[in-house]
């Protein structure tokens, strides 16, 4: 079945017992069965979307599970309280003493300071790889997992997975990827090669901007020490957060066409204007990401950088404060359009990037992207009248 087709129908097996369209909201903190046997089963935890305990979910995270499984194409899905959680899980599931992790330098912030306060410390080796490295020569007899994400957080930069999963499989090691931008609608993980792919479900996927929840996909196998990890430590997810990811996830498809379109038309629109010096979006035909983009992303919704020109503090903060239908806030995929002044430099131990000190990162929201458009207008004019009163 094609994306739109499941994003619709998908998740509802408990409905028709309920008769109704939408699964029920299941909410317990206790799992009961009819029969010593029954429970024993269950215990065991061998199917990976039966009820166990609370903790593990109800039949409203199963559903929601087994949706996002069969959009990323793939057998087994775990939700987890929030896009972070899931990423800690993946990592935690396969570090330890003596074992050596392989990062892509351009993962979110948090999982840089995961890595480095809380593995490192405890006995893995945390090695960062720069976008262009070749990682067949830094993997080592050790590694236990290889952990990008594509595009790099804020800076953009795009990776070659194909090639880094044929290179970490070639030496047995399995390849994490946090999907979050090119959700599983623009990029096909597992096809690719991605044996565990990670989802800030927050976003995108849920829609709303009302929620934080975690979601890996995968087959059950590459799942199982997550899950396993996931168990041990309670990261499992809500099943009111589950229930309201899946009727987010039922206009996913809607949403990110509109989204894609009005961030394609912004971002041509900025690349245009004498404040912007670059714009960082690999689905411009100007990014050096672009090619790399176009063979394994098949759409990008947004987010995307922009590289203001050198300016004054004063200057900067009138154009933050300028803008009135960007809201100044982290995070993005919702269905407002969002500004954050972006500092990736703090968040990268290699390749600082070189000049641009004024990075914005956009997230272009549902509204019309004509007043978007008026906003950011104003919101320059106002940084550079400022300028002129000041010379
Ligand atoms: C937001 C985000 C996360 C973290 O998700 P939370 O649900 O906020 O914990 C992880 N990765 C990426 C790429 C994100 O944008």
């Amino acid at each position: 079945m094609h994306h739109h087709t499941l994003l619709v129908h998908a998740g509802r097996e408990t409905s028709a017992a309920a008769h109704s369209v939408s699964p029920p909201l299941v909410r317990t903190s206790t799992t009961v069965f009819a029969t010593l046997e029954d429970y024993k089963q269950a215990q065991r935890g061998q199917v990976f979307d039966a009820p166990r305990y609370g903790r593990s979910g109800t039949s409203t995270t199963f559903e929601l599970q087994r949706a996002m499984a069969a959009l990323a194409g793939t057998e087994a899905c775990i939700a987890t309280s929030c896009g972070l959680s899931a990423i800690t899980a993946v990592l935690a599931a396969h570090a330890g003493p003596g074992r050596h992790i392989l990062l892509s330098d351009g993962v979110y912030g948090p999982t840089r300071v995961f890595c480095e306060k809380d593995l490192a410390p405890s006995g893995t080796t945390v090695e960062f790889f720069s976008h262009g490295a070749d990682i067949a020569t830094l993997l080592r007899g050790n590694t236990s997992l290889v952990f990008i994400e594509t595009p790099a957080s804020l800076t953009m930069e795009m990776l070659d997975v194909r090639a880094i999963c044929t290179a970490a499989h070639g030496r047995g090691v399995p390849v994490a990827c946090d999907a979050t931008w090119g959700t599983p609608l623009f990029f096909d993980a597992h096809q690719l090669g991605i044996d565990i792919s990670v989802h800030a479900a927050t976003k995108f996927i849920n829609g709303h901007s009302d929620l934080l929840l975690g979601l890996c996909t995968g087959t059950s196998e590459a799942l199982s020490p997550v899950r396993a990890y996931c168990d041990r430590s309670g990261a499992h997810a809500a099943p009111d957060t589950c229930w309201l990811a899946l009727r987010g996830l039922r206009t996913l498809a809607a949403r990110l066409a509109r989204h894609q379109a009005s961030a394609l038309t912004l971002a041509r629109w900025l690349q245009a204007q004498s404040a912007v010096q670059r714009v960082r979006f690999p689905a411009l035909q100007t990014d050096p990401g672009f090619e790399l983009w176009r063979s394994q992303f098949s759409g990008a919704a947004g987010p995307f950088t922009v590289d203001l020109a050198p300016c004054s503090e004063a200057a900067f903060s009138r154009f933050i404060n300028g803008l009135s239908l960007f809201s100044l806030g982290t995070s993005w995929g919702g269905f407002e359009s969002l500004v954050m002044p972006a500092v990736p430099h703090h968040l990268r131990a290699l390749a600082a990037p070189e000049d641009a000190p004024r990075l914005v990162r956009l997230h272009i929201g549902l509204e019309d992207p004509a007043d978007l458009c008026d906003d950011l207008h104003s919101a320059l004019r106002r940084m550079h009248q400022g300028e002129d009163a000041a010379t």
